[in-house]
């Protein structure tokens, strides 16, 4: 996949919040936790891995919802303050990191996920693609799925 033109926006479903990303992310990936798919209310959410730095909020006010993850730490998720659409959150472990919700973004045709986690707790019938890099649960690292997206990207 050719990556776009940095940068590109996103933004929530009543258009107050917009925000732009600058440079692209260190990765995509599909969380089938229980917490996601009650957030989400479908199958997985996704996860885009971004920089801190490369994400600039352009407008609009984002609240935070904080929720205690399993490990027992406070995941803080921030979202539209109108309208609810949650946009990204803080890993408690990257602080210098943003994980964005790609389907926000206004076209999120280039933001193909390279693994899954969770896949333990996955609705079953969905089906995961065996080649990407894939975790029943937790990832003890994520730089697999920062390796996996760096060779997705440089395949073109
Ligand atoms: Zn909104
Ligand atoms: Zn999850």
């Amino acid at each position: 996949m050719r990556l776009p033109k940095f940068p590109v926006e996103g933004g929530c479903q009543c258009r107050a919040v917009r925000y732009r990303i600058t440079a692209p992310p260190l990765s995509v990936y599909n969380c089938h936790c229980k917490d996601c798919q009650r957030s989400s209310g479908g199958t997985h959410t996704m996860s885009m891995f971004m920089k801190r730095e490369h994400v600039e909020l352009l407008q609009g006010d984002l609240i935070p919802f904080d929720k205690a993850a399993d490990s027992g730490r406070v995941v803080r998720m921030f979202g539209c303050a109108q309208c609810g659409t949650k946009i990204w959150n803080e890993p408690q472990s990257f602080r210098t990191m943003l994980v964005v919700r790609p389907g926000t973004l206004d076209d999120m045709s280039w933001a193909v996920p390279v693994g899954n986690i969770w896949t333990a707790s996955k609705a079953p019938w969905v089906e995961i693609d065996e080649r990407l890099v894939n975790f029943p649960g937790q990832p003890p690292d994520r730089q697999p799925l920062f390796d996996a997206w760096e060779r997705f990207v440089a395949a073109g």
